[in-house]
């Protein structure tokens, strides 16, 4: 199932990201990310607490604009995300169910 970035959108494969962007980088999932997020700059991944994708190689560090919808959707995503917690699957359902 897709996660999309919350910044600016880009979809990923939650798995690819999970077992071969970090796990292959030598980066624990659950200690590095899970606990607190954590910022990959050589990834150019940053991660919010539970493992959400708060920028991605498309939007890292840089200032996005976004259209009035996708900001929305954006926030719909923040808030989804802070209400289900570490429930990943649930988000990823979620966001597909609401085309978020
Ligand atoms: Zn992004």
């Amino acid at each position: 199932m897709d996660m999309k970035c919350m910044k600016c959108s880009e979809p990923y494969e939650w798995f690819y990201i999970r077992d071969e962007i970090l796990i292959d980088n030598g980066y624990d999932y659950y200690d590095e990310v899970k606990k607190d997020g954590k910022d990959f700059p050589d990834l150019q991944f940053k991660f919010k607490r539970n493992c959400y994708i708060a920028e991605c190689p498309a939007c890292y560090g840089k200032k996005i604009k976004q259209d009035e919808k996708s900001e929305a959707n954006s926030e719909m995503r923040e808030a989804l995300a802070d209400a289900l917690g570490d429930d990943v699957d649930g988000f990823m359902a979620e966001c597909e169910d609401f085309g978020l």
